[in-house]
């Protein structure tokens, strides 16, 4: 899933500035589970920044709503009312949900609450870590299901760098060497004998670095493109 984080406070109010409409705008999805801006998440923030406007000497107008995903049209459909009253909209979304706000509703200011930060899951209660890195060509059924790209420092694909130690990575010893856990775990598997195929260079035009990447899926269209 995503994983983002509240900016902080001092940050937001800077970004709400002196609009006097505000609406903080959660999304029940991956930052619901990692409790950035949920429901609750957006319920606190829209309180706090109530009770600080009021010590502030100005008092806003700070409501919250909370869709299912605001990275769909249809589930923004429904607060377009809230939407175009507000003068401010301060979306607790990823940078995608911020950015279909802006898209769906061109004449609102939208904001965001939150930095994006990776795609990961929980590790454990409170402790989130990345594991991929959406490079469009995914390499984990030849590095036995551990992402080199996201979870090395240096996102070596040929094997460990000289600064590998005891299975740490020398870039901060608490970081497992991705390396040594892809070794352990092909050999775990019976199958070390994968790290001695030769492979061609991957093709890096699927990743950010060839541009916005896009998907289309014709037999889901609705409309042939003309
Ligand atoms: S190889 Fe690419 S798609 Fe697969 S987990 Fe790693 S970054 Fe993500
Ligand atoms: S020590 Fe391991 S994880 Fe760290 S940069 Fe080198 S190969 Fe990557």
């Amino acid at each position: 899933m995503i994983i983002a984080e509240q900016k902080p406070f001092e940050e937001i109010k800077g970004l709400v500035g002196s609009a006097q409409k505000v609406l903080v705008v959660g999304c029940g999805t991956c930052v619901t589970v990692c409790f950035a801006g949920g429901s609750r998440e957006a319920a606190i923030l829209a309180a706090s920044l109530r009770m600080a406007s009021k010590l502030d000497g100005d008092p806003k107008d700070v409501t919250d709503v909370t869709v299912q995903r605001q990275c769909e049209w249809e589930y923004l459909d429904t607060i377009a009312e809230q939407v175009n009253e507000a003068d401010l909209v301060l979306s607790l979304g990823c940078g995608i949900g911020v950015q279909a706000i802006a898209e769906h509703f061109p004449k609102t200011w939208v904001v965001p609450g939150l930095n994006t930060s990776f795609l990961g899951l929980p590790a454990e209660q409170g402790v989130w870590v990345e594991r991929c890195a959406a490079c469009g060509d995914c390499i984990l059924g030849l590095t036995a299901g551990v992402c080199p790209i996201a979870r090395c420092s240096k996102s070596l694909l040929n094997g460990p760098c000289g600064g590998s130690q005891d299975g740490h990575c020398e870039v901060n010893e608490d970081i497992p060497c991705v390396w040594q856990l892809i070794y352990d775990r092909l050999k775990s598997l019976d199958k070390l004998e994968m790290l001695s195929e030769i492979r061609p260079p991957k093709n890096w035009r699927t990743s950010r670095d060839g541009g916005p990447r896009k998907i289309v899926r014709p037999d889901l269209r609705l409309y042939e493109e003309e």
